[in-house]
């Protein structure tokens, strides 16, 4: 009998491949790996490292090459594409027990070529890189006869066991952390007690280690995660989407917000610039500057503003006449969003 776990990466599939070989042994086991070419590197160390303790196979050299992935970025993406194709290569010949494959494409090559922005409910991504990927590599070295097909779905998921089952009849499927009831909570414990580290990923507060925390399916508070931990990798893929929605010449998006019952997209550059809006002026709020040059809309010309002594709002100079004063308070809100950093020339 042979035994094929999908290996992604992530900790629910490396506790899958634990209780495999401590029920069937290595002899016939097969992880299967389908590289979408934008994982955090700390990923491919996690991959190389867990299958050389499985296997006991020594792939430090390989380990050691980790570092010089290049990163992802528009003129790196290529550069890095044929690097892992490269390790890919060097890993799965030197271990004949991991199985690193990929489509060739990166999700936003896949997005393109389907002329559609991947999303919570539909991810060309997925289905190209990773569903056939794995079927057609699947079908060509196996047999449903001979062969069970395993996935790293834990007890708190059962749900989603259902779809699979389907997928990839008539193969026939198996859950080992669901038959051992085994949460999320026991798959982390189990990882702290081994001297692995754990990916990068988790350590970041993502729920998933994939496609380095720029998963479609997630949500905005995901890709909130994403700027707050990596802006760079979040302005990539935020110019990515920029391109497509040229490209498709179409007002699509990612995610999606829902305003009065209404769902609209919600692009990428929206959500960063909105949400470091609120951040600089949270920041504003809790340090106010004693004064604030602004653009006074109302009279059309610069104005200094003086933080009032209680420090909860502005006041302007008099804006009266000598006999009869007047001042004018503003919000933090109004004069923080009124500021000028250098003088407006009318
Ligand atoms: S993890 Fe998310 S972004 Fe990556 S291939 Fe799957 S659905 Fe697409």
């Amino acid at each position: 009998m042979k035994h094929v776990i999908f290996y992604s990466g992530g900790l629910g599939s490396w506790a899958t491949a634990n209780r495999v070989i401590e029920k069937h042994g290595i002899a016939n086991i097969h992880l299967l790996f389908t590289d979408t070419f934008i994982e955090d590197k700390d990923l491919y160390r996690f991959l190389i490292e867990t299958t050389q303790k499985m296997f006991g196979i020594d792939q430090s050299d390989l380990l050691a090459l980790v570092d010089l992935i290049p990163p992802v970025s528009h003129h790196t993406m290529e550069l890095r594409k044929d690097f892992l194709k490269w390790l890919a290569e060097l890993t799965t010949k030197r271990n004949p027990h991991f199985h690193w494959i990929s489509d060739g494409r990166e999700p936003w090559e896949t997005f393109k070529d389907a002329r559609f922005i991947g999303n919570s409910r539909i991810a060309p991504c997925s289905h190209h890189l990773k569903q056939q990927s794995a079927k057609h590599w699947i079908f060509d070295n196996f047999g449903p006869e001979d062969t069970t097909l395993y996935l790293g779905i834990d007890c708190s998921e059962t749900h989603r066991t259902l779809a699979p089952a389907k997928n990839w009849e008539p193969f026939k499927m198996g859950y080992p952390l669901v038959e051992t009831d085994t949460n999320k909570d026991a798959v982390f414990q189990e990882l702290a007690e081994t001297d692995i580290e754990l990916p990068n990923l988790y350590k970041q507060g993502f729920s998933h280690n994939n496609c380095g925390g720029a998963c479609v399916r997630g949500g905005q508070a995901h890709f909130l995660n994403l700027l707050k931990t990596n802006r760079d990798l979040y302005i990539y893929h935020e110019e990515k989407e920029q391109a497509m929605r040229e490209y498709l010449d179409k007002d699509v998006a990612i995610l999606r917000r829902t305003r009065n019952k209404v769902k609209t997209p919600l692009t990428l550059r929206s959500l960063r610039l909105e949400n470091e809006t609120d951040t600089a002026l949270n920041q504003f709020k809790s340090k106010p500057p004693s004064t604030v040059r602004v653009f006074d809309a109302g009279v059309g010309k610069n104005r200094i503003l003086k933080l009032t002594e209680d420090k909860t709002r502005y006041i302007t100079g008099n804006v009266g006449t000598s006999n009869r004063r007047v001042f004018h308070y503003w919000s933090f809100e109004n004069a923080f969003k009124a500021q000028v950093k250098k003088e407006v020339v009318l």
